[in-house]
């Protein structure tokens, strides 16, 4: 039998990444939503690079509480502040809880605006070298980090 214990992805986020000092999971309408179609965020809108890169991802499905959630989360948190996990919810984090909930607020957001693009088309998506300068104009900014 899997044991599941709702803390484990907590537990081994705060040990795997030293830097992150805060964990936010949600199950919050649009990013729960999005993560039933398991689909990632692409780069439609420039605030995608907040969670750390071009995109952000869904992980694939788990039990909760299981390891294999944790390790499938882990593994799309990698060089990233937030992922989604499929048909399930979201993680944000942060190096303190002001920064993590920003995060989670955001991707609540861009989860919102993707799912509304969705129903009429298939958004433009910025290209890797527009979101390298987001990402490099964002080092400036102390509320989201480097
Ligand atoms: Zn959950």
């Amino acid at each position: 039998m899997v044991s599941a214990n709702p803390l484990r992805f907590h537990l081994d986020i705060l040990q795997s990444k030293p830097e992150v000092n805060a964990v936010i999971h949600t199950h919050s309408m649009f990013a729960t939503t999005l993560s039933t179609l398991r689909k990632g965020i692409p780069p439609f809108h420039y605030m995608v690079a907040l969670a750390g890169g071009d995109d952000i991802r869904c992980a694939p499905y788990a039990l909760f509480g299981s390891q294999l959630l944790s390790d499938h989360a882990l593994a799309a948190l990698s060089n990233r502040k937030a992922c989604l996990l499929a048909n399930h919810g979201m993680i944000a984090m942060g190096d303190n809880l002001h920064k993590a909930l920003a995060i989670a607020l955001e991707v609540e957001t861009l989860a919102e605006q993707y799912l509304h693009a969705l129903q009429v088309g298939e958004p433009h998506l910025l290209t890797h070298d527009e979101m390298r300068e987001v990402i490099e104009k964002f080092k400036g900014y102390g509320v989201w980090g480097k």
